[in-house]
């Protein structure tokens, strides 16, 4: 099968092609697992931190890619709920302890970075982390809503927001248009604020309907901020913009170093007292995806998305480092372009 692989961890600043198109096996479902036909395979930030090393694979060469969505068409011994032909999605988690709090297990085992994942043309995984894709999405729209969209999801449930709360989300990419759209269904009565450097994005956002787009200061202070940026300047940003008890949520599996020195801009007084939190996210879990694909159908929650063609994930993900990000990525195996 044809398969983008990752070789060795790099700088995208100065490398333009991380990744080589080569022949690979077609892998084979072991006990438990569904072979899956790639149809679409969407491109993360994440796949970022793998490639300049800051979350590096433990082996080489590895196929990236954790937004995959595709047809069943191998099964394993001893699969019992999923039939050929099923069309299914897989995350970023590949597999795990199987309990509540599996994303932080250290069983925790991760697609297209611990095991091979979606930019091929075939993937294993488990039947129990493929995931069944609802009817009202294309496989296009429905890649993003895998990481970015289920990932949000979690993060938006660890702000503990209540309806008619505040809302900040700091960066708006694949993710936080995800998130957005998630609040408005359910924290109807919350109003939302967007945070971004870039003027083409706080347009992207007024247009998906945020109440405040700025670049650091809102008008009022929030109960709960979202990060998804890599960078360190919004986190002190946010913790500014915090109302007393607030709570600063980070979505982001690493950050970036270049301006770590924001960080001595931190004031106890200012960011951190009066009790406000800060709480990362790590990972996701099985029943994150399940329980937000069930609610981004009813939404319905709409991905704005790039397609590539797999031959191009290189474009793709230089793209993602050094552009401006409007919606998600999405490579197109198998698929269609559409
Ligand atoms: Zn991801």
């Amino acid at each position: 099968m044809q398969a983008m692989i990752l070789e060795r961890t790099c700088s995208l600043m100065d490398e333009d092609e991380p990744l080589r198109l080569v022949d690979v096996p077609t892998p084979e479902p072991g006990a438990g697992e569904v072979m899956i036909e790639v149809s679409v395979c969407g491109v993360c930030h994440t796949e970022l931190d793998e490639i300049e090393g800051r979350t590096p694979p433990p082996r080489f060469p590895v196929i990236p890619g954790h937004q995959i969505v595709g047809r069943v068409v191998a099964l394993g011994n001893q699969v019992q709920n999923l039939s050929l032909g099923d069309r299914v999605g897989v995350g970023w988690i590949h597999h795990s302890s199987g309990l509540k709090d599996e994303n932080i297990s250290s069983e925790f085992v991760a697609t297209g970075r611990d095991v091979d994942g979606g930019y091929a043309e075939f993937m294993c995984v488990a039947e129990r982390y493929a995931f069944p894709i609802p009817e009202i999405f294309t496989d296009a729209q429905a890649a993003p809503l895998l990481c970015a969209g289920a990932i949000g999801y979690r993060a938006l449930k660890l702000t503990g927001l209540n309806d008619g709360d505040r809302l900040g989300l700091m960066g708006f990419g694949g993710s936080a248009h995800l998130v957005l759209q998630l609040t408005r269904y359910l924290f109807p009565q919350s109003s939302i604020y967007v945070f971004a450097r870039n003027e083409e994005t706080r347009k992207f956002a007024s247009k998906m309907g945020a109440d405040w787009v700025g670049e650091s200061k809102a008008p009022d202070l929030l109960h709960a901020i979202i990060d998804t940026t890599p960078a360190w300047t919004p986190v002190v940003q946010a913790m500014g913009n915090l109302k007393p008890g607030g709570r600063l949520v980070i979505n982001a599996i690493r950050k970036e170093d270049d301006d770590k020195q924001a960080l001595l801009k931190l004031s106890y007084s200012d960011h951190l007292w009066m009790e406000k939190e800060i709480k990362s996210v790590a990972n996701i879990s099985g029943e994150d995806i399940r329980e937000f694909l069930a609610i981004a159908a009813s939404v319905p929650i709409f991905a704005e998305i790039e397609t590539y063609p797999l031959a191009a994930a290189n474009r793709a993900l230089v793209d993602l480092k050094r552009g401006s990000v409007r919606g998600a990525k999405v490579l197109v195996v198998r698929g269609s372009l559409q």
